[in-house]
C-alpha cells in the first residue's frame, strides 16, 4: 500500500480534486477542512465508493494548537504519513488602503502559519523513512502579482520562498519539496471574480478545472516525479 497522504482544505474545490486523484493512486488520504463537514463527507463518500479509503480530520491549520493536536493524532498512526498537500487557503481582496488588519492577519496564518503547523511536526518522521512528498498550493497571483491581492500574493509567494529552502534541507533525504502555482481555476474562490476583465489575460481562454491541478499534484507525489524538487510549476492556462 502507498504511504498516507494529508490533504489541507479538502471539503471541495481543488483540494477536494487532489483527495479524490490521491486516493485514486493508491493513497489512503486524511481530508481536512475547516467548517464544510457536509462538503467533506460527500468527498469521503465519493472517494470510498471508488474503493479508496479516506479519514476525515477538521482542524483549522492556521491554529497553532488545534494542528498540534491534530498532527499528533495523525502521526501517532503507525502507517507513514508520506504525503502532505498544503492547499487550505483563503482569499480577502483589497487594494491595500482598503485592507483591513484582520483579513491580511487571516491570508497570512493560513497559507503560512498552516504551512509550518501541518509540515513541521511530520518532517523527521519522514526523514527517518527516507520518503516524502510535500506539495504547496501557491498560485499565479505570487508569481505576477495581482492588484487587490497584495495579502494573498505576500502570503502565496512566501509559501514560494518557503518550498525552495525546504526542498534544499531534505533534498538528500528522499523528499521532495514543490510549489503549484494555479492560474485562475473554477472554484467557489474566483466566484466573484469578474471572467469578462480576467479572459483576456489567459491565453487558452477557459478556466482551469480542479482536476487539471489534482492531476498534477498526484504526478509530484508520485515515484515517478523523485527527481523534482524546489521548483515552482505553473498550471495556468499559459499566463506569463
Ligand atoms: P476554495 O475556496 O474552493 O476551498 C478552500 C478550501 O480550504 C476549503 O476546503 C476550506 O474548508 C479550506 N480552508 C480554508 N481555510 C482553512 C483553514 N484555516 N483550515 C483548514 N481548511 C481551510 O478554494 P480553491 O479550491 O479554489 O483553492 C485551493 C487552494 O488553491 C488555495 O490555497 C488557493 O489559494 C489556491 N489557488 C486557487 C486558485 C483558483 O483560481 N481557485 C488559483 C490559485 C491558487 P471549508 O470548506 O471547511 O471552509
Amino acid at each position: 500500500m502507498k504511504a498516507r497522504a494529508l490533504v489541507t482544505g479538502a471539503s471541495r474545490g481543488i483540494g477536494a480534486a487532489v483527495a479524490r486523484a490521491l486516493a485514486a493512486a493508491g493513497h489512503p488520504v486524511i481530508l481536512n477542512y475547516r467548517s464544510e463537514h457536509a462538503l467533506a463527507e460527500g468527498v469521503a463518500a465519493e472517494i470510498r465508493a471508488a474503493g479508496g479509503s479516506c479519514t476525515l480530520m477538521a482542524f483549522d491549520v492556521g491554529d497553532a494548537e488545534a494542528s498540534g493536536a491534530a498532527m499528533t493524532q495523525i502521526l501517532a498512526d503507525p502507517e507513514p504519513l508520506g504525503v502532505i498537500v498544503n492547499n487550505a487557503g483563503v482569499a480577502r481582496d483589497n487594494p491595500l488602503p482598503a485592507l483591513e488588519r484582520s483579513d491580511w492577519d487571516l491570508v497570512l496564518r493560513t497559507t503560512l502559519d498552516g504551512f509550518y503547523n501541518v509540515t513541521r511536526p511530520a518532517i523527521m518522521p519522514m526523514v527517518r523513512r527516507r520518503w516524502g512528498r510535500i506539495i504547496n498550493m501557491s498560485s499565479v497571483s505570487a508569481v505576477m502579482g495581482n492588484r487587490g491581492q497584495v495579502a494573498y500574493a505576500a502570503a502565496k509567494a512566501g509559501i514560494i520562498g518557503a518550498t525552495k529552502s525546504l526542498a534544499l534541507e531534505l533534498a538528500r533525504r528522499g523528499i521532495t519539496v514543490n510549489a503549484v502555482a494555479p492560474g485562475l481555476i473554477e472554484t467557489d474562490m474566483i466566484k466573484s471574480v469578474p471572467l469578462e476583465q480576467v479572459m483576456p489575460r489567459i491565453p487558452a481562454q477557459r478556466l482551469g478545472q480542479p482536476d487539471e491541478v489534482a492531476a498534477l499534484v498526484a504526478f509530484l507525489a508520485s515515484d515517478a516525479a523523485g527527481y523534482i524538487t524546489g521548483q515552482v510549476i505553473g498550471i495556468n492556462g499559459g499566463m506569463v
